[in-house]
């Protein structure tokens, strides 16, 4: 178990919890900052532009303060006629959204090296603890999208997914491919040390404390007890699916964890002797916090793992698959690793976000970029053709409907997918998916974009290296969709 540092920074103004680690709630702090900085850089940037649309040399001036204020330069020919009928803000307002995100990825190695280097939970931890990949499904709602390194301070790492769908609804088919892909590495030698090591899907539900009935689970009309209720039963299906298929006890581990997105605290929920996974039974990483708050590191460490033992007791036993020490461990580990993140958002954000519902900046769709990790910066649905993400993506325009449209912004959609550079032809073949997507997406809401309010750009990257976003298209205005 890694044990968080004792030692606290001077810019602390209070103690808090013994095992909240301070600097990293630093770095985490800092990189939010930087990253949030630039987005709302844009905003800036657009109400400075939209003032002096008119004027006589307006080209040349947007042109330096984009440069000067957002890193970039914005498309000269949307520039040049705008004293005509003026900018088509909505148009620039999406193409600086996204070129603001490829900046963000571009610059991820120097924006996340401190909070990189400090994880408590990084792929040497999971495999010590018997996984060699872990497979997160959350809601696509943008309120998870700082899952891994805020709320559960784990590594992003290669064998580290996160597949978004509304209501962690994830896609059971997809799933058994991915655990088979894995499988087959694992027995083919591909995965070091594989024989001992299994496959976790975590599938990843939301509720609201303050606002249970506005502020829930859209997907789920804010309804928790079936939010709860809906992952559960597609983590039985997965489980299913791999054991009818490939024989009985092939199934990969499961875990249920909840997120408060009022204040990242979670709640997990193991499978009891007999596999189940029960809607009302968890362990909550606020009360743990409360309840060990002022004790020295080494008890309050001890009390975390009293509290888990009991509730493995109360739950008859685990279904860990003979590796029970090492789910536990993982387990506890999340839970204190959530205390920072609790402790980060008492003093950041008072103990409770300002905003508590949706304010995400865009809709991404396809597969997740690797690169950007920021609460309510984006929604994210998991897709690989409109057909199946369907729900998914009008759960975001409905969302972006109450945030953008109402107020004439467009609703962006970056739509972007991965490849792996040895395999050839893989470029491509991402590329045309890609594009292929941005056109069912236009077809799907062709009321928006004919009013000029879906601005939607094709990306890939890399899957191993992913540092930079590679765009598919030039950026066109509305007028050309
Ligand atoms: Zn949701």
């Amino acid at each position: 178990m890694q044990a968080a540092p004792a030692a606290r920074t001077h810019s602390t103004p209070q103690p808090g919890h013994a095992l909240v680690d301070a600097d990293l709630n630093d770095c985490l702090h800092t990189y939010e900052q930087r990253v949030r900085g630039r987005f709302a850089a844009v905003l800036d940037v657009l109400r400075t532009l939209s003032s002096c649309q008119h004027e006589r040399d307006f080209a040349a001036q947007a042109q330096t303060l984009a440069l000067q204020k957002l890193g970039f330069e914005l498309p000269t020919d949307w520039l040049a006629n705008a004293w005509v009928a003026g900018v088509d803000m909505a148009a620039l307002h999406a193409h600086c959204l996204f070129q603001t995100v490829a900046q963000s990825v571009q610059q991820a190695g120097f924006d996340q090296s401190c909070w990189r280097a400090r994880m408590p939970i990084g792929p040497q931890q999971w495999r010590d603890w018997g996984y060699h990949t872990l497979d997160f499904s959350p809601c696509a709602d943008g309120r998870l999208q700082a899952l891994l390194p805020f709320i559960l301070r784990t590594t992003p790492a290669p064998h580290v997914w996160v597949k978004a769908y509304a209501g962690a609804l994830f896609d059971v088919e997809h799933d058994v491919a991915d655990w088979t892909q894995r499988e087959l590495e694992r027995l083919t030698g591909a995965i070091e040390g594989g024989a001992q090591l299994d496959y976790l899907k975590v599938a990843v539900y939301h509720y609201s404390s303050s606002a249970p009935c506005e502020q829930g689970c859209a997907a789920h009309g804010s309804l928790d007890e079936q939010a709860v209720q809906a992952a559960i039963e597609r983590l039985v299906a997965l489980q299913m699916a791999v054991d009818n298929t490939f024989g009985l006890g092939a199934a990969p581990q499961v875990l249920l964890i909840g997120v408060d997105t009022d204040c990242d605290a979670i709640r997990i929920h193991l499978p009891d002797a007999s596999g189940q996974i029960h809607r009302t039974r968890f362990l909550d990483s606020a009360t743990l916090y409360r309840s060990s708050f002022g004790m020295p590191a080494a008890a309050a460490q001890q009390a975390v793992q009293q509290a888990l033992q009991r509730h493995v007791t109360e739950l008859g036993g685990l279904a860990a698959k003979g590796n029970e020490a090492g789910l536990l461990a993982l387990v506890q580990a999340w839970l204190i690793a959530n205390f920072s993140q609790i402790e980060y958002v008492n003093r950041h954000h008072a103990g409770r976000y300002a905003v508590i519902g949706h304010d995400e900046a865009f809709v991404c769709a396809g597969e997740a970029v690797p690169l950007l990790h920021l609460r309510n910066q984006f929604y994210f649905a998991h897709l690989d053709t409109v057909e199946e993400g369907a729900a998914d993506l009008d759960v975001g325009a409905r969302i972006f409907q109450g945030l953008n449209v109402q107020r004439g912004l467009a609703l962006p959609v970056l739509v972007h997918f991965t490849y792996n550079a040895r395999v050839p032809g893989a470029r491509e073949r991402a590329v045309q998916r890609g594009l292929r997507v941005a056109q069912a997406i236009r077809a799907r809401f062709s009321d928006l974009a004919e009013r000029g309010l879906l601005h939607c750009r094709v990306a890939v990257s890399e899957r191993q290296a992913g540092s930079v976003l590679e765009w598919a298209e030039h950026a066109v205005s509305a007028a050309a969709h």
